[in-house]
């Protein structure tokens, strides 16, 4: 599933394609995905121009100039990408929404498992969405501190780490691969209690987690099956993993002897390294 640097990726993608562009015209060829696509989602489209792309979460935010925003996930298996009229090729199986603009480029939104969705909400009523409302803070914006970390994982204190951090109000984008890599770059273990953390732990975590992500936002996110970026190019991140995915091997952090163990939380595999995440 993508998480934060795969959409943030892709969001900027699109906008350096998208942002200025008319749509003409709005074709929806399935409409049951997580959840429907509104009735009037062509109505409210077409015609419209595309000001600016935006991300909140793992959630890409297409704001129109009528005020209207596109909010769309990827869920497990979504691609969102654009097409010149020089790529132009047939619809393929599970093209479910295709956006054409005034100067020919497609965008088409792909979703085999469909568990992505696009919806309708308001620019000057996001954050009361109720898909956006609970989220947690942005990680790499600059109110992401310790304290604001600490309040929240104050909330869940008898959740692991691990879990917490999946948790999107608690932080807001973070999926497996990214909790892995953040927990080992920040020596701390995903079965900590979240309650159980003291400030130079957090602050730590704090760093890490803001480090992980643009890291893998300089790479152009992970590839682990489905990504591609919008201009179908794919992310290289996961040639950077320390942890995820490489149980088995010799932990990176130097000076550690410690092994990459792979661990089954709430039916979710974590990686990370005994002898040096307490
Ligand atoms: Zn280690």
């Amino acid at each position: 599933m993508p998480e934060l640097p795969e959409v943030e990726t892709i969001c900027r993608g699109l906008a350096g394609s998208l942002v200025g562009q008319r749509l003409v015209r709005v074709a929806v060829h399935c409409r049951t995905l997580r959840q429907p696509i509104p009735a009037n989602f062509e109505q409210q489209l077409t015609g419209r121009v595309i000001e600016r792309i935006g991300r909140r979460a793992k959630y890409m935010l297409i704001f129109l100039d009528d005020k209207t925003v596109v909010i769309g996930h990827l869920g497990m298996s979504g691609r969102m990408y654009v097409r010149s009229p020089v790529q132009a090729e047939p619809l393929q199986r599970h093209d479910h929404v295709v956006l054409t603009t005034a100067d020919e480029l497609t965008v088409v939104y792909h979703d085999p498992r469909r568990f992505g969705l696009l919806v309708l909400g308001r620019a000057d009523a996001l954050d009361k969405h109720e898909l956006l409302k609970t989220l947690g803070p942005e990680p790499l914006e600059d109110d992401f501190t310790a304290a604001r970390l600490d309040e929240r994982l104050g909330r869940k204190p008898r959740s692991p780490l691990k879990a917490a951090q999946l948790d999107q109000t608690v932080v807001a984008g973070l999926g497996n691969i990214y909790v892995s890599e953040a927990l080992h770059r920040a020596a701390l273990s995903p079965e900590r209690l979240a309650g159980t953390l003291n400030g130079r732990e957090t602050g730590r975590l704090v760093k890490a987690i803001r480090s992980v992500l643009s890291d893998a936002l300089v790479a152009g996110g992970s590839t682990l099956r489905d990504y591609v970026q919008a201009d179908g190019e794919v992310g290289s991140f996961q040639n950077l993993f320390r942890v995820y995915d490489r149980d088995g091997r010799r932990c990176p952090r130097s000076g550690c002897r410690g092994v990459v163990t792979r661990l089954v939380q709430a039916g979710r595999s974590t990686y990370f390294c005994s002898q040096c995440q307490k």
